[in-house]
This record gives structure tokens, sequence and C-alpha cells, in this order.
């Protein structure tokens, strides 16, 4: 029995920051950790695929949709405590409300992500970062799921964080909560940090538009964006998908693009770069119920 609401044939469109995506079999809108518990375990047994989402702002789903249980974090796992020295937080809460709260306590640390948008469970999984930082580097323990169900605790050595990756991803692990160490210093000093990182993302990103971040990952040592940007990409269109005219790594959504525009451009820009630079982009979103390989 789960507390929270089941929706069927729910469209994912309505909970991915890009907003295109078909619909999620079934989608559960979890109210607390025992409902991801209770949830993830009837998938297993029943053998349905099963996806478990935060605000779904790195996510790229087909237009066929995903023909499983989808169970969302937020806003059901929302709770944070704060201790001396540490804070302890859901995986559905928003990393930009907790950066941001963490500013108005005079707590060090998260600044580098008051403009990243998802969850802190998202966030994890990927190892979210801007301006140098990741949240990896705060990380003194997570509460996990583990594909077989089982409850642990895993130290940061135990979640392997690299560049916007985790052991999480590979072990399909579910994050339940973290516990996350931040210092503490002056709340203006803080204020300005952060205002200055949200100042760099105004400039250089296109904010009021429907998009997943950035598509692809950086290769070593380059910037995707640029390397883009040089291929002479932006703006190019497909569907109702344009490549940005601000960031050439950013996929926006003018209305009415599907999934499969999105994938075109994306292979599209992929392949511009192979020609030109030799370099092969990886995709930085996650793909959800295409057939593979996607690519
Ligand atoms: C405008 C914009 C700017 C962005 N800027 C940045 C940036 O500067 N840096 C950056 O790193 N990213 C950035 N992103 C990408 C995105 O915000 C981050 O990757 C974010 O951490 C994803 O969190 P989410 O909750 O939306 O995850 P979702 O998109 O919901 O999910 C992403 C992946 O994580 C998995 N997942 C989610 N929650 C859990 C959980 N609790 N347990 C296990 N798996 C889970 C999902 O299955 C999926 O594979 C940006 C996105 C946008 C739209």
């Amino acid at each position: 029995m789960v507390r929270g609401r089941l929706l069927e044939g729910e469209p994912m469109s309505r909970h991915t920051s890009l907003r295109v995506g078909g619909p999620a079999r079934m989608m559960l809108l979890a109210r607390d950790v025992d409902d991801v518990v209770a949830a993830t375990s009837w998938a297993r047994e029943e053998d349905w695929p099963c996806l478990v989402i935060g605000l779904g702002t790195n996510l790229l789903v087909s237009d066929q949709g995903f023909p499983g249980l989808v169970v969302k974090t937020h806003p059901g796992l929302g709770q944070t405590v704060w201790e001396e020295e540490s804070v302890r937080v859901e995986a559905g809460s928003s990393l930009a409300s907790l950066a941001r709260e963490a500013i108005g306590r005079g707590r060090a640390g998260l600044e580098f992500a008051v403009g990243i948008p998802g969850t802190v469970g998202g966030a994890l999984v990927g190892n979210a970062g801007a301006h140098g930082h990741s949240l990896g580097e705060l990380v003194l323990e997570a509460e996990v799921l583990t594909d077989q169900g089982e409850r642990r605790t895993w130290p940061p050595g135990k979640l392997e964080f690299g560049y916007r990756t985790s052991s999480l991803q590979r072990l399909a692990a579910v994050v339940l909560s973290v516990r996350l160490r931040l210092g503490h210093e002056e709340r203006d000093r803080l204020r300005a940090r952060a205002e200055e990182f949200l100042r760099r993302r105004r400039r250089s990103q296109p904010l009021g538009q429907p998009s997943a971040g950035c598509v692809f990952r950086n290769p070593p040592g380059r910037s995707a964006g640029e390397l883009l940007d040089r291929c002479g990409l932006k703006g190019m269109k497909r569907g109702g998908a344009e490549v940005s005219s601000v960031h050439a790594n950013f996929i926006i959504n003018r209305g009415g693009a599907t999934a499969a525009d999105v994938l075109e451009l994306m292979r599209r820009m992929r392949e511009a770069v192979c020609q030109r630079f030799g370099v092969l982009l990886e995709p930085e979103v996650r793909t959800v119920g295409f057939e593979e390989p996607v690519w």
C-alpha cells in the first residue's frame, strides 16, 4: 500500500523541464521514503521496469513514453534536518532551494548550486556541478536503496563520484537521502558568491525557455558548447526543437517539440562535431524509453 497518488498513463511531458515525453504506464507521486521502498519492490516482484525521477530536468523521454512504473520523489521526499556541521536532506528536495536556505543560515558549500534546477537525488546520481564545484565534494554519506531492495548507508568512497557520474548509475541504486558537510561563513559573502554565479548563468544560458540543460558532456579539456558553436549550429531547428542561439549545448523547446525532434538535433550536433573536430560527444541528458541503441 502506498500513500502517494498513482496516475495511469500520465504524460511525462508534464514532469520534464524540456516538456516532451509520452505517457508513463503508471506514475507514483511518492509521499515519503516508505512509498519509494514499497513501489520499487512491487515493480521488482511484478517484473515492471521502474524509473525513479526527481524534477525531470536532465531527462529526454521518448514520445512512446515509459512502459513501466515511474516513481517521482519531488516534492514528497522533502525533509531537511540542519545539524551543527552538516545537513541531512531527502532525495526529492530541490537542490537550488536547499542552497538558498543554506546561504540564509550562513552555511557554506552549496553556493555553486543556486542555479542548478532539479532535486538533491538527481544531482547526487549525476554528481551535478557548476563553477568548478560538484555535489559529490560535500557528501558525508548517502542512504540508498540497492537494486535488490536493501536500504544501505554508503560512504563517499562507495559512491565513486566523477565528472557528472557516480556509481549509483552503474549500480542502479535509488537515493533516499544524503548528508552533506556544510561549513559556516558570513551570509553576505555567501550571497555575493551565489549572485555572481547566477549572473554568469543568466548571461550564458537560455533560462526562460524549456530545456534539459547541457545536452552533451564536456569532452576532456574542452567545452562541448564551444565545439558546437564553432560548427555554426546555433539556431538549427527540427520541428519545435532548436539549438539555443544563446548556448549551443542547449536544445530548447519552442513549442510542440517531440522527443524525436530533440534526438534528431542531437544526432546532427554529434555528427557535426565528430566530422569537424574528430571528437565524439557523449550525452549528458538521460534518454529514457527509446529503443537501444539510441545512437
Ligand atoms: C536550465 C538548466 C540548467 C542546468 N544546469 C546544470 C548545471 O549547471 N550543472 C549540472 O550538473 N546540471 C545542470 N542541469 C541538469 C539538471 O538540472 C541536473 O542534472 C539535476 O541534478 C537533475 O536533477 P533532477 O531531479 O531533475 O533529475 P531527473 O532529471 O529527474 O533525473 C535524472 C537522472 O537521475 C535519476 N534520478 C533522479 N532522482 C533519483 C533518485 N532519487 N535515485 C536514483 N536515481 C535518481 C533519474 O532516473 C535519471 O536517470 C541543468 C538543467 C537545466 C534545465
